[in-house]
Formats: structure tokens, sequence, C-alpha cells
């Protein structure tokens, strides 16, 4: 059972897959907050149940299953829309995610929420002990993200410029892994991290 969580966060391409991989391979267990996403919307779960009770039945799917194309389109152009979905999911995904790391069998747990600056940092997940960012450049993120994604250049602008900016996470930071060189330099930052977590884990 772990006690001590450390929460992964970073922009969209910065690594943070790429630095998550890193930590499973050293035995910590991962909660993540995209499975978390859709894990707490899965037929007969509560959180479906009020997403049909607000947005309607026709939200769902022949199957009983959220239609998420149709949701998407729904909240997209409507702000209002999206936060009454999120005041349904945000917290069932807090408590699953919480759980997750509570029952982890490894010394301490990460919590990777990449949303984390947007979705109300420490304040809405006050069970995190430590924050750890993966930190690039904006000129790297871009690149990488239209190379990972095979998207042009306005795309990706798009993308970078509707999350938190790079000084917003770095306010929320405890630790920062900056991967802005070869993939191969991540190992020993990560190393070193895991050393330190392991030694506050265990108080
Ligand atoms: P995130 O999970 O933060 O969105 P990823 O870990 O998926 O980011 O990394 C984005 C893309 O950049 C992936 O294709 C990944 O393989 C690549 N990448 C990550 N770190 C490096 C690096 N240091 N050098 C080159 N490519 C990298």
């Amino acid at each position: 059972m772990s006690q001590y969580v450390v929460g992964l966060t970073g922009g969209i391409a910065s690594g943070k897959s790429e630095v998550t991989r890193r930590f499973e391979a050293l035995g910590i267990v991962v909660a993540d907050a995209d499975l978390a996403a859709r894990a707490v919307v899965t037929v007969g779960s509560p959180a479906l149940s009020l997403i049909a009770e607000r947005f309607g039945a026709d939200m769902l799917l022949a199957d009983g299953s959220l239609d998420r194309a149709r949701l998407r389109a729904h909240i997209f152009a409507d702000p209002a829309e999206r936060t009454a979905l999120e005041a349904i999911t945000h917290p069932a995904i807090r408590r699953l995610m919480q759980q997750q790391c509570e029952q982890a069998a490894s010394p301490y747990a990460l919590a990777a929420i990449p949303l984390l600056t947007e979705v109300g940092g420490r304040q809405a997940y006050p069970w995190l002990d430590r924050v750890l960012l993966v930190d690039a450049p904006e000129a790297v993120q871009h690149a990488r993200l239209m190379q990972r994604d095979g998207i042009d250049a306005a795309l990706a602008d798009q993308m970078i410029a509707a999350q938190a900016t790079r000084a917003q996470r770095l306010a929320l930071a405890d630790d920062v892994v900056v991967n802005d060189g070869h993939p191969d330099d991540l190992q020993a930052q990560v190393e070193r991290l895991h050393a330190r977590y392991l030694g506050l884990a265990v108080g």
C-alpha cells in the first residue's frame, strides 16, 4: 500500500509517456488519468447514469455505452456544458486514481495527470505529496507533436495554445525532468528522482 504519491504532469508531447515507462520499469505503479477517465464512464457506472440524466439518453449508444463522439460534439462549443460534464466526471476520476494509488504495491505511486494545471492543480488533488513536471521547450514539443500525430504546424500550434503555459506548469512543480535532448538522457534523471522518492516515501 502506497502512502506516498507523486503527481506526474507535462504539456502535450513533452515526453510524459517516455518518463512514465521508465518509472514503471523500476516497479512503480502508475495510475493514469486518461485511463481513469474512460473507466469511470463504463456501462453501469454512476457517472454514466448522471451523464444520461443531465445530457439525455441519446448520449448513449444502443448497447448502453457512452457515445463519446456525440458528447464531445455537444460540449465542444459550449463551456457551460463542458463544465457540467466535468462536474460529473472529475470527482469520479480523482476518487478512482486516489484509490489506485493507495492500493499500489510499490513503495510510492505515480499519478499521471497530464492536465493537472488545467484541472485545478494541487487544490483539486490535495493527496499528491509532490508534483513532477516533464518539461520541454515549446519548439521541441511542437516538433514532436507534429511527428508523433502526423499533424500540420497550425494544428500543433492550436493544441499547445489550448493548454496551460510552460510557466504555469513550472509554478506547480517540485521536481522537473528536462526532456530536451536524447531519450537516453531521461534514464539518469528518472533514477535520481526514484532514489529521492524512495527516501521520501519511507519518511
Ligand atoms: P506525452 O506523453 O507527454 O504526450 P510522449 O512521451 O508521447 O509525450 O512523447 C512525444 C513524442 O516525442 C513521442 O513520439 C516520443 O517518442 C518522442 N520523444 C519523447 N522524448 C523524446 C526525446 N528526448 N527525443 C526524441 N523524441 C522524443
